[in-house]
């Protein structure tokens, strides 16, 4: 499913995925067939669509706002961020890749939380300031968008990872240990934890047993999101173990040692038929009047119709140089790994005192971590 691009705050697009509609009908229904009719008897059907409508959509736009404090810090560290966009299950920030250091992402996930606090602050204020009349639906809005944002903090700060808090409980682990990969590990299973125990209290709802006047049918709401958090749970502890494996890895020894040097103007189609059937991973640096121009992957050149390889020259489908920067073959893969993220790459030349010893490419990688019987055999 597309998203749907609303348009963009501080350069960040502001995307809506299709399935936040159903999370929108389920707002506005709690609002219009439960909410605003308790509150205000007898008001004419208009009205009620019109409220519950209304401030549905300022509880989201106070939704994109908790991202974009999260997105704000984010920049600040020089981590890049995609997009913000609606979803399901409430919103998300594309952020390209974790924090390097632990304050920095103890302060990228605080930030959202402590925006939804702010949020939550002013609208008391503002209805303190309209005069908290109970009858009155402006005040009652403004109150109750206080409310929600208040309970959107703190709901956000439960230490359960990868939620806002589980993120803060890690850092403060990192902190305290410094060592990210057991922080991860605590962190993730605690989230795991918390995923189930949503599970079963959704699974409790949904037979009857009675929390806090909750409707029955709440019950499957709860149950995804516990199946939501569990899984972005286990993958998170998924991902923890793949970096670990790759941290006892040097570049040099995954790289692979002086690629095959090819010439600018030739044909994608000279490189590619016969050769990436046997070696999908074939790797070329691609030479321009004595210098490295660029490098030339299997996987760029699969990007390339079949039909346009003879007319297309290894120059044009190339990564040119200007976007790759070199590593060091002393480096930790893991930490290649995440450059290569960010700048959506998938191969770095290696290189030494100014001498290309290799280059080092996502496949090698996912290599390493099939042989450490990480992933299976089918995968990217
Ligand atoms: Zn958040």
């Amino acid at each position: 499913m597309r998203n749907i691009r609303l348009g963009s705050l501080l350069g960040i697009p502001i995307l809506v995925n299709p399935t936040w509609f159903l999370l929108l009908a389920y707002v506005v229904s709690v609002l219009g067939f439960q909410v605003f009719p308790d509150q205000f008897e007898d008001e004419n059907v208009g009205t009620y669509v019109v409220l519950s409508v209304g401030t549905a959509l300022f509880f989201f736009f106070c939704i994109i706002l908790h991202e974009l404090a999260h997105s704000a810090v984010a920049r600040l560290y020089q981590i890049p961020v995609k997009s913000i966009t609606l979803f399901v299950f409430g919103g998300v920030a594309q952020i390209t890749r974790e924090a390097k250091r632990p304050l920095a992402e103890l302060l990228m996930a605080a930030a959202g939380p402590a925006m939804s606090a702010v949020l939550a602050g002013i609208f008391f204020f503002l209805t303190w300031l309209v005069g908290r009349d109970a009858d009155d639906p402006l005040d009652f809005t403004l109150f109750w968008l206080g409310i929600t944002n208040l309970a959107l903090a703190i709901f956000n700060m439960i230490p359960a990872f990868p939620m806002d808090g589980g993120r803060v409980f890690r850092s403060l682990l990192w902190l305290i240990t410094r060592n990210q990969f057991r922080a991860t590990l605590i962190a993730g299973w605690t989230g795991r934890l918390f995923g189930w125990a949503l599970m079963a209290l959704g699974a409790l709802t949904l037979f009857g047993l009675d929390f806090a006047g909750t409707q029955q049918w709440t019950g499957v709401w709860t149950v995804l999101i516990g199946l939501f958090l569990e899984s972005a749970a286990r993958q998170s502890l998924a991902q923890n173990r793949a970096i670990n494996v790759l941290n006892g890895f040097s570049v040099k020894e995954l790289m692979q040692p002086d690629p095959p040097v090819v010439l600018g103007d030739a044909p994608v189609g000279l490189l590619a038929r016969g050769v990436l059937d046997i070696n999908p991973i074939v790797c070329y640096m691609v030479e321009s009047g004595g210098k490295l121009a660029g490098i030339l992957s299997g996987w760029q050149m699969r990007q390339v119709p079949e039909a346009q390889w003879d007319t297309t020259t290894a120059a044009e489908a190339m990564v040119p140089s200007a976007r790759l920067h070199p590593v060091g073959p002393e480096r930790r893969a893991a930490d290649v790994l995440m450059e290569m993220e960010d700048g959506d790459l998938t191969h770095l030349p290696v290189v030494e005192d100014g001498r290309v010893l290799g280059v080092i490419g996502r496949d090698r990688m996912i290599m390493a971590l099939r042989q450490a019987g990480m992933l299976r055999t089918a995968g990217t």
